[in-house]
């Protein structure tokens, strides 16, 4: 069992640290693994600090290179590759292939730019991503990182990545110098680093007085692929005091009906909001959480996962489904009231936040009203109000034609905030990247660039 109470008062590598070697027991050096995958990466050295807004308690997790929450797993999931790649005395090289929405792909380049015996290769929708999300890709810099728009959807990007492991796996395996493998949120090793900033907040209310160290506490998170908010289930299952876990939608609301009624149905229409990360109809995370609200019954979640793909839908147990309300509420928020929260948040607190982190604040504000006895309320927000600037203008009574950097110029001096540098800073940087690629030509892209020769070099 993992010893919880002996987190309080750590600081957040420390933290980390243990919970890495607690889930890694393999891994030796779990602390040097630490240091290194956040050292000098974000901007400020308590990582994902706690700020006090309103009657709310928000957990600040876009302090890292691209300004979201994915940087906390992200900048770790390529050192522990690296390092195991190293324990283990493999010679191969670690090739990643990645389809992204948007705040994936750039993090990924980030987290893996220069790793020796790595690289990795992003590829995006063409015109499906945000022009300032398509321009932190296409001038990511790093030897070993590359990106390419693909003509088609996500989805369409996502199946020709799917569809290029299994002939290109095989092809370089025979070649025997490189292996593939993947950076989503399914990723074990994506979870994992995320356990810790829940323990983290944790130990900030503490620190502060808001809770002595048993006390329970809720968390509200702004959710898409259940990843993050997964990674709080899994710190309450290792003893933290989270009395329930708020999963905040927005108007796609598949997850708040199956918390509400245990029926889970993908047979609706999909909606492009402003909160573009969890517009989301199969949360791939959701599985697990299956396993353990099913005692481990790996026959359960496989007759639920065959349901889905043949129906679109299934329904869990009243024993699951009481399990499942017992952990977790769910919220959704409409396109109107996520651009009304995030400007009257800011009227009321001077404080500015991203439209993911409204959807999760108005989540948090309808459960407060029928959740009973009221225990402090932990916020996840995910993303900097940069990220997302033209909704974020509008709540802000901004209007005009701006391009993507003039709206931030905007913003900045209509909140009294300052937009991060390292967006700021994009509008300087060389474009490196300018592909644009069928889906029939993306084995050909990759086989290109290990043709070229990126990997990492060794240390
Ligand atoms: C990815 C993302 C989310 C959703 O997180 P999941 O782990 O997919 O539930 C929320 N907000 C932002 C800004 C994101 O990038």
């Amino acid at each position: 069992d993992f010893p919880w109470k002996e987190t309080i008062g750590l600081t957040p590598l420390e933290t980390a640290s243990r919970i890495l070697s607690y889930f890694l027991t393999d891994f030796e050096e779990i602390p040097g693994v630490v240091e290194r995958a956040y050292r000098d990466k974000f901007d400020t050295p308590e990582l994902t600090p706690v700020k006090k807004v309103g009657k709310y308690y928000v957990l600040e997790l876009f302090h890292g290179p691209t300004l979201a929450f994915k940087d906390v797993a992200l900048s770790a999931l390529p050192v522990l590759m690296s390092e195991a790649r190293k324990q283990l005395k493999k010679k191969e090289n670690i090739l990643i292939l990645t389809a992204t929405s948007g705040d994936t792909g750039k993090a990924a380049m980030e987290g893996f730019k220069d790793v020796p015996g790595t690289g990795i290769i992003v590829f995006y929708p063409y015109g499906g991503v945000s022009p300032v999300q398509e321009l932190q890709m296409s001038t990511a810099e790093g030897c070993n990182v590359r990106a390419a728009a693909v003509r088609g959807n996500f989805d369409d990007t996502q199946t020709g990545v799917k569809q290029s492991f299994g002939p290109l796996g095989k092809k370089l395996e025979n070649g025997g110098s490189t292996v593939l493998s993947s950076a989503n949120s399914i990723n074990i090793g994506r979870l994992v680093p995320q356990i810790a900033y829940y323990f983290n907040a944790y130990t900030a209310l503490v620190k502060d007085g808001v809770i002595t160290a048993g006390d329970e506490i809720d968390f509200t998170v702004p959710t898409g692929n259940f990843g993050d908010i997964l990674a709080g289930w899994y710190a309450k299952k290792m003893g933290l005091p989270v009395r329930r876990l708020v999963c905040a939608s927005n108007k796609n609301n598949v997850l708040k009906n199956f918390i509400d009624t245990g029926v889970y149905d993908k047979n609706r229409p999909f909606y492009r909001t402003v909160s573009p990360s969890m517009d989301i109809l199969v949360s791939s995370n959701l599985e697990r959480l299956l396993y353990d609200l099913s005692d481990g019954s790996c026959e359960t979640v496989k007759t639920l996962m065959k349901q889905l793909s043949e129906d679109g839908k299934y329904e869990i147990s009243s024993e699951m489904l009481a399990k499942l309300q017992a952990g977790f509420a769910g919220e959704d928020t409409g396109e109107e009231d996520t651009v009304g929260t995030i400007r009257r948040v800011f009227d009321e607190t001077g404080y500015l936040i991203d439209t993911h982190t409204a959807v999760a604040f108005s989540g948090a504000e309808v459960y407060e009203k029928d959740c009973g006895a009221k225990v402090p309320n932990v916020i996840l927000s995910t993303a900097s109000a940069y990220k997302f600037p033209d909704a974020v203008a509008e709540a802000l009574g901004i209007t005009g034609e701006f391009d993507a950097f003039s709206v931030m110029d905007e913003i900045a001096k209509v909140s009294s905030t300052a937009a991060p540098e390292r967006l700021r800073t994009l509008r300087e940087k060389n474009v490196r990247f300018s592909d644009v690629i069928d889906i029939s030509g993306m084995s050909a892209y990759v086989e290109k660039a290990l043709q070229d020769g990126f990997f990492g070099e060794e240390a």
